[in-house]
């Protein structure tokens, strides 16, 4: 076996692997169908290399010469297939049959005209550039834009010259006389070595692509409470961390509420009636905050409120206000004459003070609403080595 046949043996067990890995990747993926696609595209790919096989040792040669360009140009087509899904950049099904259509059409046209000539080069390689560079601006062009989808987007500007550059070569160095030569040639082995490359790191940058977005999607569940939808203790803390990155120096607040009586609840009407409760709850905390607002269930029926840029004071009215809200909430599996309560302490940041600090401060303050008969509003005001000093808010 000579250097570019080892090469296509080589790239189709690469673009094989490739084509599982990315099967493998739908089974746990959001984007389920790109990760279809590409594993069709490298599937479909790999075949080329089988073809520029048969292109060699069997006959008719330019059956397979052919096939060698479609199946190329077809795995291409699916990668794009497969990239609209996942950049929101979809393409006309028609559109890319006409293409492939074209393309095969054009391999054809110039299949008899002499290798190493600028035309026939050119002729070839053209179709594979066009499709890549669709691939890359589809990428580029996109709202995703995190560096992966960056690098990917450049890496297919890369891949879409390098068809340009193998033309160049090829007349500079010739091709072979006729298709059958090519695998013979030097050209040959540095064709086939630059496409492995190309093709190793698209792949494992898709592939990083889907990974990234599952363990963000994993992250995303581990910080999340399913019972009422908002974030859990961890989320909580990680999104107060968030946004106390970004205005350091500002003054922030933080109220945390506690459901009164809620283990009445469960007791008289059942655990089914106090899940409903915790979730109108939460759904309440959502629609009464605005998204620069961290809300988090931290506990059973404990929940906390972080206000970017709010002092204590006006926190605390928004405290009374989501107090008079909760007595609104309406449960259909609890009788009308039954009004949900809540308690609530509030606290502010000190400058450069840590957040478990300032929630042992609510926390003293809501202890200190639940004392005075629940239903109502406290607001931490020093804190320090004394314990906290409650401000009492009718
Ligand atoms: P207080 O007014 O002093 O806050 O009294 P409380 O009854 O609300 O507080 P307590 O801490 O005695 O009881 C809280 C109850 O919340 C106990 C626990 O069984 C219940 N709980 C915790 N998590 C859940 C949950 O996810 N669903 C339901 N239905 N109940 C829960
Ligand atoms: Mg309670
Ligand atoms: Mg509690």
């Amino acid at each position: 076996m000579n250097g570019a046949a080892f090469f296509l043996a080589v790239n189709f067990i690469i673009a094989m692997s490739f084509a599982l890995a990315f099967a493998v990747v739908s089974t746990r993926s959001r984007s389920r169908a790109s990760a279809l696609w590409f594993a069709a595209a490298f599937a479909v790919a790999s075949l080329s290399a089988l073809c520029e096989l048969l292109v060699a040792y069997t006959h008719p040669a330019k059956f397979w010469a052919i096939g060698a360009f479609a199946t190329v140009l077809a795995g291409m087509i699916l990668l794009r297939v497969g990239i609209g899904e996942l950049y929101g950049r979809k393409i006309d099904p028609l559109k890319a049959a006409c293409f492939l259509s074209g393309g095969i059409f054009l391999d054809l046209l110039i299949y008899d005209l002499p290798r190493g000539t600028a035309l026939h080069a050119f002729s070839y390689q053209t179709p594979f550039a066009l499709v890549i560079f669709a691939s890359a601006v589809a990428v580029l062009s996109s709202t995703r834009r995190l560096m992966i989808d960056r690098a990917l987007g450049c890496l297919l500007l890369v891949t879409c010259l390098h068809f340009f550059a193998k033309a160049s070569l090829a007349i500079l160095v010739g091709a072979g006389t006729t298709a059958k030569d090519y695998i013979h040639t030097n050209y040959g082995l540095i064709s086939q070595s630059s496409t492995a490359v190309l093709v190793v790191a698209v792949g494992l940058t898709l592939l990083s692509v889907l990974v990234l977005e599952i363990m963000a999607d994993e992250r995303s569940n581990a910080e999340k409470d399913s019972l009422s939808g908002l974030a859990n203790r961890v989320g909580f803390e990680n999104g107060v961390k968030a946004a106390m990155a970004l205005a350091p120096n500002d003054r922030h607040a933080l109220i945390l509420c506690d459901l009164d009586h809620f283990k009445s609840i469960n007791d008289t009407f059942g655990h089914h009636v106090g899940d409903l409760v915790i979730q109108a709850f939460g759904d309440l905390l959502r629609a009464n905050t605005e998204n620069s607002v961290v809300v988090g269930r931290i506990g059973g029926e404990e929940f906390a409120v972080f206000m970017p840029n709010t002092t204590s004071e006006i926190a605390a009215l928004f405290a009374q206000l989501l107090r008079g809200e909760v007595t609104e909430i309406a449960v259909s599996e609890l009788p009308s004459s039954f009004t949900v309560m809540a308690s609530f302490g509030v606290a502010e940041f000190a400058p450069g003070e840590k957040l478990a600090s300032v929630m042992r401060a609510a926390d003293a303050a809501l202890y200190e609403a639940k004392r005075s008969g629940r239903n109502c509003v406290r607001q931490a005001r020093t804190r320090g080595t004394e314990p906290a000093a409650i401000k009492i808010m009718k």
